[in-house]
């Protein structure tokens, strides 16, 4: 991956409402795929050009998204480096269809999620490495485990000396193979529906976070072994027989945000204008951060809300 941050359209398709509703419409949006452009058509005559990394059409297929969205992550989550990928828009524009479907019928309709685990198992040594995961819900500046929803507000905790960000109170499983991440998945998403209607609130208006830690036994000398054993002046084959092994740790976090429509939208009651304010807080603190390593900024702005703070060691790196 060249850059630190890479954004793609996808346009889904019309659904069945949207046809009858509209068909005597010409389309609002204008697809030029090949110069990376979408054009918002803003009345007959004027339109906005945004460019993206990527523009992926209603016709482009879960296996093309994920090739071209995903796999440059996992990739390089796969060599060691932390990587985010993460899905925006308002609720029913496919995010969730986009990252978490899960496929069982037909597997050419699997998501984002399944695509990226299928590549990491299949990478991994399952005799010296590891995979595992936490599956998470933020909501009002809470993070619920949604693996274990007895665990409702999970503190973030930042190592000072390595900047590593952890959640010591979240369920980590480990994932051996495709079949039970797949079921971790389910029972993560049924905790969530079960959380939200407990909450008395939607899905849209909570982030879901999987976090997939790698964990691999890295063969060869590290620098800093061979300077040890210069050092102690030993020879490099008895070092190698002496020292630990050596662990490359990185994650992948994805992130289907809330429905971006919440955001600046204050409801009359209470609960759902605290509920707007913590979607704001979070997206637009997400935005902030976006564009500081967009525009490769010293400073990134994490500190401001849970969502950025969760991620500051996935950003960048
Ligand atoms: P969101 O998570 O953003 O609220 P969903 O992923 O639930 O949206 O998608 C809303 C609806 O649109 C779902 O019924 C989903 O199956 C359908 N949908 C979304 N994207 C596509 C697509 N690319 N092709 C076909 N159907 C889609
Ligand atoms: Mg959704």
């Amino acid at each position: 991956v060249s850059s630190r941050v890479r954004v793609a359209v996808r346009l889904r398709p019309r659904n069945a409402e949207e046809q009858a509703a509209d068909a005597d419409f010409a389309d609002c949006v204008e697809l030029q795929p090949e110069l990376k452009r979408l054009k918002l058509r803003k009345n007959n005559w004027e339109s906005d050009t945004f460019e993206f990394d990527e523009v992926l059409t209603e016709f482009s297929s879960q296996k093309r998204v994920y090739e071209v969205v995903a796999k440059p992550v996992v990739e390089s989550v796969l060599e060691g480096y932390n990587g985010t990928v993460m899905a925006y828009g308002q609720t029913g524009t496919g995010k969730t269809f986009t990252l978490g479907r899960l496929g069982d019928e037909d597997t050419a309709a699997r998501g984002i999620m399944v695509r990226a685990m299928e590549d990491i198992l299949a990478d991994i040594t399952p005799e010296t490495d590891t995979v595992s995961l936490s599956y998470l819900q933020l909501y009002m500046e809470m993070i619920q485990d949604l693996l274990d929803p007895v665990n409702d507000n999970i503190a973030i905790v930042e190592d000072p000396r390595t900047g590593d960000v952890s959640l010591p109170g979240a369920t980590v499983v480990e994932v051996r193979d495709q079949k039970s991440f797949m079921d971790l998945l389910r029972i993560g998403e049924a905790h969530r529906v079960a959380a939200n209607t407990k909450l008395n609130t939607e899905s849209s208006r909570s982030h879901a976070i999987l976090m997939v830690n790698v964990r691999r036994a890295v063969k060869g000398r590290s620098e800093m072994n061979v300077s040890m054993s210069a050092e102690n002046g030993h020879s490099s084959s008895m070092m190698d027989s002496l020292r630990p092994p050596i662990v490359r740790k990185s994650k992948l976090v994805v992130v289907d945000l809330a429905g971006s429509e919440r955001i600046d939208k204050s409801g009359s009651e209470g609960h759902t204008l605290e509920e707007a304010k913590s979607i704001n807080l979070s997206l637009s603190s997400l935005g902030k951060c976006i564009n500081a390593l967009a525009e490769s900024s010293a400073h990134v702005p994490v500190r401001d809300s849970k969502l950025t703070r969760l991620l500051k060691d996935s950003f960048g790196g």
